[in-house]
């Protein structure tokens, strides 16, 4: 079993053939360890760019890559090539989070005209790894530097931001982090599902009708009172929310309740909120200091 831990380089460039913009690798970058995580080889490769003839600005500034370098560069299908021979086989891939992933995919789709990354095997996602090695909430991404200093690592001893650099410092976050047992869970075998899952765009739902918005979950229930409130309104989709307004049987509060139903591959996230309603005709009486009309919440939806 082999370890490659890797890094890219890219370029945010504008293509005709899809009238949109892509993000071009311009390097490449990566350490072989054996599985006792002693380093084996390393490999490093500029990309000849075919779209983005000049580097943006912020890359150049971030990697110190030139436009000099690029043309010293192999074409994409030439460089992948090469790196699969370095690769080998019986292989997981590791890289620090999963975005270099989805921008090879891209860029395998538009340059080779292929959905999978021939040198994959296995996968692991280093940064959630670590996160969950490190006891930190998933919502908040660790960056590579950021962790490398939580790990007691000296960033000085590094230049950073160049594909093997940044490689060579991920195998020693990899090296104190390193469990065989909590790994192999965080190593994923890189077939149909997986990229499926990796390529599925998270959306939210907004039909309301469809199965995937859980009934028992459009309910509201009073936060003095704990009783369930009935709903007095219409649902409406405002900001790909759905929204009504509630009032509680018990002691007549109004509130504006929103749900949101997100998909992701494999589950629905649900958020909720409520505030409370005001109609818009009673916070003008109120404003002008005149008397409240009834209540005309439904007509005011
Ligand atoms: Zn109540």
């Amino acid at each position: 079993m082999t370890f490659i831990i890797m890094d890219l380089e890219w370029n945010n460039a504008y293509c005709r053939k899809i009238d949109g913009f892509m993000n071009e690798i311009i390097e490449i970058g990566a350490v072989k360890l054996n599985e006792h995580l002693e380093q084996v080889d390393t490999f490093s490769l500029f990309i000849k760019a075919q779209l983005g003839k000049r580097l943006r600005s912020r890359v150049k500034e971030l990697t110190n890559i030139t436009n000099a370098d690029l043309s010293t560069g192999v074409p994409f299908t030439n460089a992948m090539a090469q790196f699969r021979r370095w690769c080998g086989d019986d292989t997981v891939t590791m890289t620090w989070g999963d975005t270099d992933i989805r921008v090879l995919i891209e860029n395998f789709r538009y340059f080779n005209g292929v959905t999978v990354i021939p040198f994959l095997e296995n996968y692991v996602n280093l940064q959630k790894y670590a996160q969950a090695f490190m006891n930190i909430e998933h919502a908040d991404q660790i960056g590579l530097s950021a962790a490398a200093e939580k790990l007691g690592l000296n960033l000085a001893d590094y230049s950073l931001h160049r594909a093997l650099d940044d490689s060579l410092l991920t195998v020693d976050i990899f090296r104190k982090i390193y469990n065989p047992h909590m790994l192999s869970s965080y190593t994923l075998p890189c077939g149909e599902a997986f990229y499926s899952k990796i390529t599925f765009k998270a959306r939210m739902i907004t039909d309301i009708h469809s199965p995937l918005v859980d009934q028992g979950k459009m309910v509201y229930y009073c936060d003095t009172c704990g009783v369930e409130c009935e709903r007095i309104s219409d649902w409406r989709v405002v900001n790909k929310a759905f929204r009504a307004i509630f009032r509680c049987p018990e002691c007549g509060q109004k509130v504006r309740f929103l749900i949101r139903f997100k998909e992701y591959y494999d589950h629905v996230d649900v958020k909720s909120s409520a505030v409370p309603f005001v109609e818009k005709k009673k916070l003008r009486a109120r404003q002008a200091g005149e008397t409240e009309p009834a209540d005309q919440a439904e007509e005011l939806l």
